[in-house]
């Protein structure tokens, strides 16, 4: 069916900019282009830009050599449609049926999906996961996302809210989500997490590098600069870490009690701080795991592009069966 079809189109739709590009069927991304989206409120003049981009990008291209289009979108798609029902940061988008409108720009197949799923797609194709059956991939930056590949197979749920890891409670006396629920992993182990269990610590009075440059002013604390001042030794940024790390490897330990997974594979952000982050998890992985359970917790490979590979991964995956 899809013989002679080597190239696959993939897009980024994030909350700040969107991202296209053409891949072969190897995983290479052959072209990209990328813009901000300056009026998120205006979904249609977005849209707009994105058809331009594509017809720019596919000018001398052949659409007969196109598989199809795979799009990463940082929000809830249901499955069976390709609607995206809702996006924090793209709120004028609720509703909006991308699909249907992307088939009718391309007039090739167009598959759509969350972009922290379809990068546990592309880690699996062509990232830290490579070959393995069984994957549970956590992204760590302002806030947690994820996904789960179980067999091989994109694990999304019934309605699109499938492996939403970041909000499994691990503390259920713990502080409130923006989800509604309390205690979530997102709320205590995510990069917003590091830069407030700093500042609660600082602003009792404890002394750390952190503080320094700020002319008093916590709210500007990330958990860049936490993790910065925590890799120069500093003792409260170092704890910091520790707390959060803990918090995110008593998450790891269930996600492994739940799926078996060979590799946990963590992305995003907070993933550069490297041992600082890894480290606790994998003591509390090592303590708390159950007997017998092989499991290996390593870094994502792809960066910034995994939401477009996982796109291209879905691609070949759906035009292969
Ligand atoms: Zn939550």
């Amino acid at each position: 069916m899809s013989q002679g079809k080597n190239l696959v189109i993939a897009l980024d739709l994030g909350g700040t900019q969107f991202r296209v590009a053409l891949a072969n069927d190897r995983g290479e991304l052959l072209r990209r282009y990328a813009e901000p989206i300056n009026s998120p409120d205006e979904p249609q003049r977005t849209l707009g830009r994105m058809r331009d981009a594509f017809n720019e990008m596919l000018a001398d291209i052949d659409r007969a050599e196109v598989r199809g289009m795979g799009a990463a979108v940082a929000g809830l798609i249901k499955p069976s449609s390709g609607v995206l029902l809702t996006s924090p940061n793209l709120l004028a988008w609720y509703n909006t049926p991308l699909k249907d409108i992307w088939e009718r720009d391309l007039q090739v197949p167009v598959w759509v999906c969350n972009d922290a799923n379809l990068a546990a797609l592309g880690e699996r194709r062509f990232g830290a996961g490579k070959g393995a059956s069984d994957l549970v991939y956590l992204t760590v930056s302002t806030g947690i996302g994820g996904g789960v590949v179980i067999g091989g197979s994109l694990l999304v749920g019934s309605a699109g809210f499938g492996a939403e890891l970041g909000h499994m409670t691990i503390d259920l006396n713990g502080p409130k989500c923006n989800c509604g629920n309390v205690g979530c992993l997102e709320v205590l182990a995510s990069g917003t997490a590091i830069a407030r269990l700093a500042v609660e610590r600082i602003a009792r009075g404890d002394a750390s590098a952190v503080a320094d440059h700020l002319d008093g002013d916590l709210s500007k604390v990330t958990a860049e600069m936490v993790a910065q001042a925590a890799a120069s030794g500093d003792a409260l940024a170092r704890e910091v870490m520790d707390v959060a790390g803990t918090n995110l490897g008593v998450g790891v330990v269930s996600l492994i009690h739940i799926f078996n997974p060979e590799l946990v594979v963590i992305g995003g952000g907070c993933s550069k701080a490297g041992d600082l982050l890894f480290g606790p998890v994998r003591r509390v992985v090592a303590e708390r795991t159950m007997p017998d359970i092989e499991v290996s917790v390593v870094p994502a490979a792809l960066g910034d592009d995994s939401g477009l590979l996982g796109a291209v991964a879905m691609v070949l995956e759906e035009t292969s069966r």
